[in-house]
């Protein structure tokens, strides 16, 4: 009997509103900005969603304060190491990066990653085109040192401007479980300083920072790549360790697609919760608490929107995606303990699944 092929496409993106085809998730830039009138922590806290009963509320209210213990200086410097405490071990410039990707190839093929041209599509000021290589130059040094270089430069291989019938899309990752597939594509207002600002203090999205919509993609690159099917990912890396979590390789009663709440996990978002539930010995004999505390850590409502909004159109990816951003571009002065927990995850645990090349 011949095989199915089973066709995955993904598509995820930053914003609101999603279209209800079937292999298209997308999200809109949609509503008028509402104004910030309180602060962030009003916005993140749990206790304004009412899908956890006052039962729950201790439990909040505990954590949402113990996250913001400082992190450890440990694992400060662990994180600096990589970069900002030392003199960059792969690109010293953002010419010399941008150079690197236009002559990566992936097999016959060369990447088409040219930020540049990305950059001068929308409209940024000398010092904010600046501001966007230094903070993607940080970026790929950071994730060269743990996850290896080869690996970011072949992890996407093409990225291009939304197109201009599609006006109000900030971004999208795009890939249909191939190996050489996976393409990003930004919006006019990807690093528009306000939108970005406005999204933060309203707690809709986990950094402030010019680069926030790239490294977001970026998180959904690297958990697209974690879950390619064996033959797929050796490909790129014969070397990688994620067999039996792949989303192509998962059958129905494996047990990464069982549910929190009722809603299908199928990606690398799990993998992330159980580890931050177990490394705060969150007792296991409440499955709402084991989705609770991860979603207190993640301080992202687009990250938790998959399971706290029904009108929510990304996967349970996002969160993924808003805590790989949490990690990278929490500023020193606010990292906490669950900042610490994510950098465990990020820096620690998830490179044990590859080999760096
Ligand atoms: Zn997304």
């Amino acid at each position: 009997m011949r095989k199915i092929f089973k066709f995955l496409t993904f598509i995820s993106s930053l914003l609101i509103v999603t279209s209800n085809s079937l292999l298209l998730i997308g999200c809109w830039w949609d509503s008028p900005k509402t104004p910030v009138i309180k602060d962030r922590d009003y916005y993140l806290s749990m206790l304004r969603y009412n899908i956890f009963s006052s039962k729950y509320h201790d439990f909040i209210i505990n954590y949402e304060k113990k996250i913001k213990t400082p992190a450890s200086a440990e694992s400060n410097k662990e994180f600096d190491d990589l970069y900002d405490n030392i003199t960059p071990p792969f690109w010293t410039s953002f010419d010399d990066l941008q150079d690197a990707l236009l002559n990566t190839k992936l097999g016959k093929n060369n990447c088409d990653v040219n930020w540049r041209e990305i950059y001068n599509n929308v409209d940024l000021t000398n010092d904010q085109k600046l501001e966007i290589e230094q903070s993607q130059l940080r970026f790929y040094n950071i994730i060269s040192n743990v996850y290896g270089k080869k690996n970011i430069l072949h992890l996407v291989q093409k990225i291009e401007a939304v197109e201009s019938s599609k006006r109000n899309v900030i971004a999208s990752t795009t890939y249909n479980g191939m190996y050489n597939n996976q393409r990003m594509s930004f919006g006019k207002k990807f690093a528009d300083s306000e939108t970005i600002s406005h999204q933060f203090n309203t707690g809709f999205w986990a950094a402030d920072d010019i680069d926030v919509v790239t490294i977001h993609e970026f998180g959904h690159g690297v958990s697209f790549f974690m879950n390619l099917s064996d033959d797929k990912r050796t490909k790129i890396n014969t070397n990688w360790n994620w067999s039996t979590t792949s989303i192509a390789n998962l059958n129905p009663s494996h047990s990464l697609t069982t549910s929190f709440l009722g809603k299908p996990i199928d990606n690398c978002a799990i993998k992330l919760m159980i580890y931050l539930d177990k490394k705060a010995h969150i007792p296991s004999n409440d499955s709402k608490n084991w989705l609770l505390f991860p979603l207190i850590v993640v301080r992202s409502k687009y990250g938790r929107d998959y399971w706290t909004d029904k009108k929510h159109g990304g996967g349970d990816d996002d969160f993924f995606a808003e805590a790989f951003v949490q990690w990278l571009l929490t500023p020193k002065a606010l990292r906490g303990w669950n900042w610490e927990l994510l950098n465990g995850f990020f820096c620690d645990y998830l490179p044990t699944f590859l080999t760096k090349i």
